[in-house]
């Protein structure tokens, strides 16, 4: 680093202290960060290969309108996710309007009344527990019929086969298998373990179908689960795969069958995928995918500083500075009211957006804890921008994610950990003393 952008970092507020430490620590992991790109090359060619060879063409940035027929860049744009991610069929639409809402869709147009879900890697995602009906909800699956079991990771993180082999029965029609721990603690699912849960799965059961929250862990790795034998997998427009550009959506990709009852349950049946209009949001489907694989490796980068910032400084960190990565999640344990508030104001003083703005703990609806928020995005609730949360309850752990650029997710941390200086909720010696790997 030049002396110039140790100066800009000074007018940002970022003291000598915190300047040096983090130049140490971007200095030792120059060899990871060197890893990660070489993934984000894999991934920009396998994009940009999808997108010359559905001949992708300015035509297909047109917008349409009403019923949305023959919208050639939906099409399209529908080809090239199908060929990103080795399936068959591809849904991605404007009216998936979250993640949440894209796995409803998957599972109610592949589910029907009497047929059982099987979570073999514990509890899904918070949102999914109403989907389903584990917490009881108007028009949960629970409400017709669809019935829902899941087998508990073992103590050590590790599946449980035994207990799924037991698990599936005449009735298991869907097993679901969340890829990112989320905001839980259990470790992230790498795309080869996915794909030996899935192995295991279909030699009891042949014709089950494997289904993935993908959120979070697209484009992390160089295949994604759909080529390790799931049928369908599923995620958010406003996290990774939208690189940041699009303003809303969701896909689903996999099996023709898979999509076709997905699109039927999306419309209606019998209008299925032919209808839909994109009202002018191709351009930005398009060229955010095209972003996603360099706006990933960002955020990594990001992950990954921070966990060897905190880590360094002697708190503990899920995952660990030195562990391989499967999302861009990173939990870390600060200990301390103080230290989550001072954490997530920083980040929230780093935004682009509203970094004027002072998070404050808040009692958020479906919470048992107050809960402070730090997120200054262009694209409200983006989880791929720079953004960290946290419940104000023991053992005070922060998840921060995101980052559209590697240089705007490291100065985040510069101000979080600047923050936590200033509020005396952490010293900094001279130099930052590693953990053993
Ligand atoms: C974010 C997320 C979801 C839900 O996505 P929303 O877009 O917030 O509705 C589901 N599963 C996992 C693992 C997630 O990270």
């Amino acid at each position: 680093m030049t002396d110039l952008s140790q100066k800009m970092y000074q007018e940002l507020g970022i003291d000598n202290r915190v300047y040096v430490y983090c130049k140490h620590i971007e200095q030792g992991l120059r060899e990871r960060f060197d890893s990660i790109e070489d993934v984000a090359e894999c991934n920009q060619l396998k994009v940009l290969t999808a997108m010359q060879r559905h001949q992708v063409s300015d035509v297909h940035f047109a917008a349409t309108t009403g019923y949305g027929y023959n919208d050639l860049g939906r099409e399209t744009l529908e080809s090239v996710y199908a060929s990103v991610f080795h399936t068959e069929a591809a849904l991605v639409r404007p009216q998936l309007i979250s993640g949440t809402h894209a796995l409803t869709i998957a599972l109610s147009g592949n589910l029907r009344p009497g047929d059982e879900i099987l979570s073999p890697v514990g509890k899904p995602y918070d949102t999914l527990e109403e989907v389903i009906g584990i917490r009881e909800t108007k028009g949960s699956l629970k409400e017709y019929g669809i019935t829902y079991r899941q087998v508990e990771l073992l103590e050590d993180g590790q599946i449980d086969y035994d207990g799924v082999k037991a698990a599936i029965g005449p009735q298991t029609k869907l097993v679901t298998i969340q890829r990112s721990k989320g905001y839980d603690t259990r470790p992230t699912l790498s795309v080869k373990q996915i794909g030996e849960i899935i192995a295991f799965v279909k030699t009891i059961k042949q014709d089950v179908i494997c289904m993935v929250d993908n959120c979070y862990g697209e484009f992390v790795d160089t295949i994604e689960p759909t080529e390790v034998g799931a049928d369908m997998a599923v995620g958010s427009l406003i996290k990774n795969p939208g690189g940041g550009l699009a303003p809303i959506g969701g896909y689903i990709v996999g099996t023709e069958t898979c999509i076709e009852h997905a699109a039927n349950r999306l419309t209606a049946p019998g209008l299925g995928k032919e209808v839909g209009a994109t009202l002018g949001l191709n351009q930005a489907f398009f060229q955010g995918l095209f972003m996603a694989p360099q706006v990933v490796a960002g955020a990594l980068k990001g992950a990954i500083f921070a966990a060897t910032v905190f880590d360094t400084l002697g708190f503990s960190v899920l995952p660990d500075a030195h562990e391989p990565r499967h999302d861009i999640i990173q939990a870390i344990e600060l200990g301390s009211p103080e230290s989550v508030i001072a954490f997530c104001q920083g980040i929230q003083a780093a935004a682009a957006v509203d970094s004027y703005v002072v998070p404050e703990p808040w009692a958020m609806p479906g919470y048992d804890s107050e809960v402070i928020m730090a997120a200054g995005a262009f694209v409200q609730g983006s989880s791929i921008e720079l953004s960290a949360d946290a419940p104000i309850k023991p053992p005070y752990t922060v998840f921060f994610q995101g980052g559209l650029s590697w240089h705007h997710a490291k100065f985040g941390v510069m101000k979080a950990l600047q923050k936590m200086l200033d509020t005396g909720c952490v010293t900094l010696s001279s130099a930052p003393e590693y953990s053993k790997s």
